[in-house]
């Protein structure tokens, strides 16, 4: 079968690292053209400043994958809804989530496709954590997803934004991982977050979930950009069985009562655009907004924190 045809917005860091090079090497997918506000391009494949200039260029391209920081992305999604497009957004999926509910709307009335992406959550060790704890229960789970942002987000200055999220842009890729492997529905109880005097968004978040679950596991969260060194992401978790679940590398490797269970080549973008093929055979969308919701609840619950003024 043909390779279907799509566009890449926003030549940045996630699409250099992971969607071009892991687009290259599909059976599914070639990138037929691109648009870039800095004019960037790829593989010589036409390069447009805006999408609307795409649509009204190129209107065999029937794809676009939304890899913008995510204040833009429900205008960038909604006018390639409207051009007609199915549609991958990067994560997080919106802003805010009555943005979000407007595209998963927008594309249902429009007989589109839309796919809002968790990576975190295409690893075969997370599968295998979720399959754990259904079968023997939940005991707690103790999330940390510290890093160094300094390291991870280089001069990203919309990090710090309104809409940019701060220190839940990589805290939303536990979260993703967290309402995959839970048998229930877990419920933002308290949080701390805590803002560079300087700066919009939280650099540090500390979070405590309840749930409708009578034995009311203890689950918690303790997300950090201040990190020097190797990141921390990984999750404790024990079984109402009382068995040790270590789930580390960002969810690449899970390892049981302290012998490694899986560990798997972090093949996330591979399985994220496999998953898109199937989603556009079958005319699906994939639009779940649990963790997005838990990261606007904590807004919703958070009590703030000041600290020292961040820079670069
Ligand atoms: P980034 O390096 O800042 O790249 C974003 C790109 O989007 C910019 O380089 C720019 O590319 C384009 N852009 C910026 N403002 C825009 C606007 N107003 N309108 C249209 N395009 C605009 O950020 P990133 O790290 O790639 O992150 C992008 C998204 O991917 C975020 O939501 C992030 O959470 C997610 N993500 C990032 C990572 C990671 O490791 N960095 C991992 C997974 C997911 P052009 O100049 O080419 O237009």
């Amino acid at each position: 079968m043909a390779k279907h045809k799509i566009a890449i917005i926003g030549l940045g860091k996630i699409t250099q690292d992971q969607h071009l090079p892991v687009i290259d090497k599909s059976d599914d997918f070639e990138v037929a053209a691109v648009v870039s506000q800095r004019g960037l391009s790829h593989n010589g494949v036409p390069s447009f400043k805006t999408a609307a200039d795409l649509y009204a260029a190129m209107p065999e391209i029937g794809i676009v994958s939304v890899n913008t920081p995510p204040d833009v992305r429900h205008a960038i999604a909604r006018e390639a809804l409207e051009a007609g497009k199915h549609v991958l957004l990067e994560k997080p999926p919106a802003a805010t989530l009555a943005e979000f509910e407007d595209l998963k709307a927008f594309a249902a009335a429009k007989g589109k496709v839309l796919f809002a992406t968790w990576h975190s959550q295409f690893n075969p060790a997370v599968d295998e954590a979720k399959a754990l704890l259904a079968q023997h229960g939940v005991g707690s789970v103790k999330i940390e997803w510290r890093e160094d942002v300094k390291k991870w987000h280089p001069g990203q200055e919309w990090i710090w934004e309104p809409g940019g999220f701060g220190v839940f842009d990589p805290g939303i890729n536990a979260l993703s991982i967290f309402v995959k492997i839970l048998p229930f529905a877990p419920f933002v109880k308290a949080a701390t977050l805590t803002y560079p005097e300087n700066r919009q968004t939280p650099i540090a978040a500390k979070l405590t979930f309840g749930s409708a679950e009578a034995s009311q596991p203890a689950l918690t969260a303790d997300f950090d950009w201040r990190e020097q060194g190797d990141e921390k992401w990984h999750m404790t978790i024990e079984t109402a069985a009382g068995h040790r679940l270590r789930l580390y590398k960002g969810g690449a490797a899970l390892e049981v009562d302290g012998k490694l269970a899986v560990e798997a080549l972090s093949e996330e973008y591979e399985r994220i655009y496999a998953h898109f093929a199937q989603l556009l055979a079958s005319g699906q969308s994939d639009v779940d907004g649990a963790p997005l919701r838990l990261v606007a609840d904590a807004m919703l619950v958070g009590r703030r924190d000041v600290t020292e003024a961040f820079v670069w």
